[in-house]
């Protein structure tokens, strides 16, 4: 066992077994002498590698089967172009839901697109809340509407799905993703980087209703249409051979060690109940986001004193808890608290806060 926590927001902590199978057959992967990095994609060897993997993700998220997953290169953020290039066909518009940064990265993209509106924002007071949203603040005629289920600099999260009618539903879910179980089917597509919650950086993964397909624009370069990559399962090109064979190793890990994705998400809220309990008693320490719309995956707090939250900062990093330095539109700390970080990274996490709020409340 390491004696390291990495609460970074991605990329982000791996399981611990994930890592030692990987060592363990890196230079000879399933008898065939070579190392999955040097696998052919068109071997049956690796072939079976993206039936497994699709099939435990399909499985675990219980996607209906009139959906496509796809396991693409790019970044959650080429999905920024990808949703309006494909799916913004019919009024050209689309409404985005303003929840963070990459919300407003996703709808600053969607505008070189179409007519783009934010239906909802909550800029207002730094993103620190979920906007309410009824359904009668989205335009009815637009292609979609998107969503970032899980504000990962911000620390809040929909608990909700909302509600858009007939108006396909995107999400944005790269910092949520297998952390729960969500109803995929109120969703029209939905996209995720695998760094932060299921892997490393150079996967996507798309999961998108097959009658959204095939209408991409005449301009939609091949790379960027969904459509080629369903007709080619996901290997177009080259896959992201090595990201996809983490993201097997993950997905088995959750399946078989964990329980699947209700035991998953018993321990992550079991996990951030105790940091938001330790900041809610804390006379130093203060949550940033409004209590309501509080994430699991990313918790950021602060003692409103940047010369002490460096102070903790160095201390908590002197006890093994690393990269726990908030994302500078906020400050502070953010603990990210992914499927992989273990309970009791969380509870020397406390430990740490609870030794520094005595030291600092005796030193006044
Ligand atoms: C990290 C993140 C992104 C950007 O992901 P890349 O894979 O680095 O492009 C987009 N959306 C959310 C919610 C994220 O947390």
């Amino acid at each position: 066992m390491r004696n390291i926590y990495n609460f970074s927001a991605g990329p982000a902590m791996l399981p611990e077994p994930v890592l030692a199978q990987v060592g363990a057959e890196l230079t000879d992967f399933c008898a065939t002498g070579q190392s999955v990095m040097e696998l052919s994609h068109r071997s049956a060897t690796w072939r079976s590698v993206m039936e497994e993997t699709e099939a435990r993700l399909r499985s675990l998220m219980q996607i209906p089967d009139h959906y496509k997953v796809f396991f693409l290169q790019g970044g959650a953020s080429s999905q920024f172009a990808m949703v309006p290039l494909n799916l913004m066909h019919t009024s050209g518009k689309a409404d985005y839901v303003l929840t963070g940064q990459w919300a407003t990265k996703a709808y600053q993209e969607g505008a070189r697109y179409g007519t783009v509106r934010a239906a909802a924002s909550s800029a207002d007071r730094n993103f620190a809340y979920i906007p309410p949203l009824s359904p009668e603040v989205f335009d009815p005629d637009a292609d979609y509407v998107h969503i970032c289920m899980n504000n990962t600099i911000y620390g809040t999260r929909f608990r909700a799905i909302p509600d858009t009618g007939t108006v396909p539903l995107v999400g944005d879910i790269s910092s949520c993703i297998l952390s729960a179980p969500l109803d995929v089917s109120r969703f029209g597509l939905l996209y995720a980087g695998a760094q932060k919650n299921m892997g490393i950086a150079g996967l996507t993964v798309v999961i998108v209703r097959e009658d959204l397909l095939g209408r991409a624009r005449n301009d939609c370069p091949a790379m960027f249409n969904y459509q080629i990559h369903a007709d080619h399962g996901s290997m177009y090109n080259t896959p992201p051979c090595f990201s996809i064979y983490v993201m097997l190793l993950v997905l088995r890990w959750l399946e078989n060690t964990i329980g699947g994705l209700e035991n998953m998400a018993h321990i992550n809220e079991a996990k951030a109940k105790i940091l938001y309990d330790r900041l809610d008693a804390s006379r130093l320490f203060r949550g940033t986001a409004d209590i309501a719309d509080r994430s699991w995956m990313n918790v950021p707090f602060t003692t409103g004193d940047s010369r002490l939250d460096q102070q903790f900062l160095r201390e908590a990093a002197g006890a093994g808890l690393v990269n726990l330095s908030g994302h500078r539109a906020v400050g502070g700390m953010r603990a990210s608290l992914y499927n992989a970080m273990p309970v009791e990274g969380v509870e020397k996490l406390v430990e740490c806060m609870s030794g520094f709020e005595k030291e600092y409340r005796m030193e006044r």
